[in-house]
């Protein structure tokens, strides 16, 4: 099964994403690649340094502070990511900091693999049960009782 990866990096962590991304292009080019905007036109070109022509497919959604973040945000809450890797700036405070907020909080809540640092992404890719097309993630109760809540 392909996996759909996330990727996002803020201005400050852009080149730590970009060699993450060169050192795994192995693993990474049969996925299908969700990113923000400019990470996503990094990514593109770091791995057709890399690939060449057998490259996986990349969706460059909005930039975030435009709502790329909250693009992928929905997008996990359709279930339709398997990992999310976000390098996030930790010193600075960015314009759309409530969209990075939202983002955290969605992966955390539907259960995806979530990495905010390069040796976490480096651990959760080569996983065994990164590659066991048997390993189903579970979705936390919670949500399926939010839904069907009374009030
Ligand atoms: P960018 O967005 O990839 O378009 O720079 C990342 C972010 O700031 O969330």
């Amino acid at each position: 099964m392909i996996k759909k990866i996330a990727l996002v990096a803020h201005d400050a962590r852009k080149q730590e994403l970009v060699s993450w991304v060169r050192f795994n292009a192995g693993s990474l080019k049969d996925c299908r690649l969700f990113c923000t905007g400019t990470t996503g036109r990094l990514v593109e070109e770091a791995l057709a340094e890399v690939l060449g022509d057998d490259m996986p497919v990349i969706d460059k959604l909005l930039s975030g502070p435009l709502g790329g973040d909250a693009q992928i945000g929905a997008l996990i809450a359709e279930g339709k990511v398997d990992m999310l890797v976000f390098f996030c700036d930790n010193l600075i405070m960015q314009g759309h900091q409530n969209d990075v907020m939202s983002l955290v909080r969605l992966a955390s809540l539907y259960n995806i693999p979530f990495a905010t640092n390069r040796s976490t992404a480096d651990f959760i890719i080569s996983s065994p049960l990164y590659r066991d097309d048997s390993y189903e993630r579970i979705i936390p109760a919670c949500i399926e009782s939010y839904k069907n809540r009374k009030l």
